[in-house]
């Protein structure tokens, strides 16, 4: 099994491969290294190798991880990629530097609240449900830019749009459509692709990629 500096470099590579490909500059397409349930020694693998930029899907968990990583980290970047509950949001603001699944008017006013009372502007993504899964979280697409709308009114900036393919249907259709969606609303980032498939995202203009398992193994 290779190690976690070694699967960066790789991931790495095929990113750089793709983007230029697809003439892309590489530079553009940011790895996120998904870090929830890996154990502390794999973390700090990654640290040491030089990934700053990395991805938790529970509030409570990235706090175990990396509360007192940020001290001595003070370029970490911390996106969350799960679902925020609002009872969560004040911990969320205190904690992660983008918020990648803002789907919901109560979440947006709560977290433009809290952001205005912690005197902190987090850039966030709105997650969009593109394949419209009932049991999936993320706005409708239908329903996306009465959300922007409000993000606007409640002064949340939105930075680009993420998403998560329904696994039964090929993720390019969807990655696609996420990027029209961003388009059309003059959005510059995409958040979409994951081990399986980061790279047909980095080919459909991901701006973001979120790689768990390639990189730190089997969770
Ligand atoms: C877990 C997770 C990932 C990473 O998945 P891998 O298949 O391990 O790369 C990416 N995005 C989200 C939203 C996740 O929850």
């Amino acid at each position: 099994m290779n190690s976690v500096s070694e699967n960066l470099q790789i991931v790495h590579d095929k990113i750089a491969r793709v983007a230029c490909d697809y003439g892309r500059n590489p530079a553009t397409v940011q790895l996120i290294a998904v870090s929830k349930q890996q154990p502390a020694d794999k973390i700090m693998a990654a640290l040491a190798a030089g990934q700053r930029a990395f991805g938790e899907n529970r509030v409570q968990e990235a706090q175990q991880h990396w509360r007192d990583l940020k001290t001595t980290y003070p370029d970490l970047v911390l996106h969350l990629i799960g679902p925020l509950q609002t009872n969560k949001v004040r911990e969320a603001v205190r904690l992660f530097d983008m918020i990648e699944t803002v789907d919901r008017a109560d979440l947006v006013r709560a977290l433009a609240q809290e952001m205005k009372k912690q005197g902190r502007t987090i850039p966030c993504f709105v997650q969009v449900n593109t394949g419209a899964e009932e049991q999936k979280a993320g706005i409708l697409p239908e329903d996306l830019s009465a959300l922007l709308s409000l993000c606007r009114d409640e002064g949340l900036e939105i930075s680009g749009l993420m998403c998560i393919p329904p696994v039964t249907e090929p993720p390019s259709l969807h990655f696609a459509f996420l990027r029209q969606l961003a388009n059309a609303h003059h959005l510059a980032n995409l958040s979409m692709g994951m081990t399986a498939d980061f790279e047909k995202a980095v080919a459909l203009g991901a701006t973001y990629v979120r790689v768990g398992t390639a990189l730190f193994g089997e969770r």
